[in-house]
């Protein structure tokens, strides 16, 4: 169960992460899509911290709440609603239980993303761990890599079509981070 110094370290050891690999998630998205991903999260998960850190919250729905509306106005591109949707479905959990949350977010991601397993987006790593009771980082690392053989058919990649085999998507590697920022926080 997190409370909301759980989800603020989340959001920490996240930051860190996209902060660490912007250039490479800018990279990823480079030969299939336009290039930007890393500097779109770089600039939300900025703005994330600015809005959680030294800020008390009542309570896990009210700083999710704030970290979906940072990331929607900041992200921008296709991933900013997506993961703005994905904090919005976890604050109306109603707390901070982590086999509900992560059901949630993905639901939230298929339904305004329109995109099904397969597809080669970040739900290609959401739902195989959101469907786990318990899950590693191996677990991730194995979502993320897949993503590689597929075929995109959502979102910029699907422009490229075939073409997009043999990258890894851009959104699959920064849903890793977060995934497994989580792990971090829980143990
Ligand atoms: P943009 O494509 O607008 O430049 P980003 O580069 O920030 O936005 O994000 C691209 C990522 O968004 C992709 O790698 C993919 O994971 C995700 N994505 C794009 N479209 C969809 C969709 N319809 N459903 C789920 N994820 C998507
Ligand atoms: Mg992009
Ligand atoms: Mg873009």
């Amino acid at each position: 169960m997190l409370d909301v110094e759980n989800v603020k370290s989340w959001m920490t050891k996240f930051n860190e992460q996209i902060q660490a690999h912007h250039d490479y998630l800018s990279e990823l998205d480079t030969p299939i899509g336009d290039g930007d991903h890393g500097n779109n999260m770089a600039r939300g998960m900025n703005a994330v911290m600015e809005a959680i850190a030294d800020k008390d919250f009542t309570d896990v729905p009210a700083i999710f709440k704030t970290i979906a509306m940072s990331l929607i106005s900041k992200v921008g591109g296709a991933s900013g609603p997506l993961y703005g949707t994905a904090f919005m479905e976890m604050a109306k959990v109603g707390d901070g239980e982590v086999s509900a949350l992560l059901p949630a977010a993905l639901a939230g991601i298929k339904k305004r993303g329109k995109a099904e397993t397969g597809e080669k987006t970040m739900v290609d790593v959401w739902a195989p761990i959101a469907e786990k009771t318990d899950f590693t980082a191996d677990d991730v690392d194995k979502a993320v890599e897949a993503t590689k053989d597929m075929i995109a058919t959502k979102g910029r990649a699907s422009y490229v079509g075939e073409r997009s085999v043999g990258h890894i998507d851009p959104g699959a590697m920064s849903s890793g981070y977060l995934l497994k920022a989580l792990l971090e926080v829980e143990e």
